[in-house]
């Protein structure tokens, strides 16, 4: 097994992901900076107290996540859980890489591309902020089928706002908290979106056009990005990777 400097390693998922290209909630890359010599790597969605206790039973010297631990609104004060988990990381001198819309949107190694490889979907056209949404073929499915290979695939039954049952031509999707960009699918063409999460005025907007949305989860969304990216990493640089699934029923 080989091992990466933490530098290097930086400067190629910065490269890889474009990340200095998308605005976004947080800051992208190397967000807390541990030890300088990686060779033993965790990927996970969330850097939550668990996972990084998982990585530091695993020997980890760096972590890879979706979500980080630093997101606009925060008032900067290192207290509480979230200085609990920084002096965990500190504590080991684990490497802390988080990559939020970067992720999401990556045509390969990323949350959308990687669901879509789950679900047998694949995009042939982007939409919404950022080209972040995902729309492709969906073979005019009716949308039982699909939320039934979506409960196979991803384990969990979605919560479905049915349309007007249509075939579903066209489907699009966004990992995660993306319920908001529901009209943006709809104005795409879609027939159905799936996405995370789901508010209420889905509900609504299923209803009075037609369109089916389908909530699957935001963490059963986002569990293929960082992995898949990882284990990228990971055989570039000969090192050694382990995704740790931390459950989220949310
Ligand atoms: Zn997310």
């Amino acid at each position: 097994m080989g091992s990466v400097q933490r530098a290097e390693m930086e400067q190629y998922l910065n490269q890889a992901l474009a990340a200095d290209r998308f605005k976004d909630y947080g800051p992208n890359g190397l967000q807390v900076e541990g030890r300088a010599e990686v060779r033993r790597l965790v990927s996970g969605v969330t850097a939550s107290r668990a996972l990084i206790e998982a990585a530091i039973a695993d020997g980890a010297d760096a972590i890879l996540v979706h979500h980080g631990l630093f997101w606009r609104g925060q008032d900067g004060r290192l207290t509480g859980w979230l200085a609990e988990r920084v002096r965990l990381l500190m504590a080991h001198g684990i490497n802390l890489f988080a990559f939020h819309l970067p992720l999401d949107a990556h045509a390969e190694w990323g949350n959308n591309a990687q669901l879509g490889l789950q679900l047998g979907l694949a995009a042939d056209a982007r939409f919404g902020e950022q080209d972040l949404g995902f729309i492709g073929d969906g073979g005019g499915v009716p949308l039982q089928a699909l939320a039934r290979r979506v409960q196979d695939r991803l384990g969990r039954a979605p919560l479905v706002l049915p349309g007007d049952g249509r075939p579903l031509r066209r489907i699009a999707w966004c990992t995660g908290g993306a319920q908001g960009w529901f009209e943006a699918a709809i104005a795409a063409g879609a027939d159905a979106f799936l996405t995370g999460e789901v508010s209420e005025p889905q509900a609504h907007l299923a209803r009075e056009t037609g369109v089916a949305f389908l909530a699957c989860g935001h963490h059963a969304t986002e569990r293929y990005g960082a992995p898949a990216l990882a284990a990228h990493v990971a055989e570039r640089f000969g090192l050694q990777h382990r995704f740790i699934d931390i459950d989220n029923p949310a």
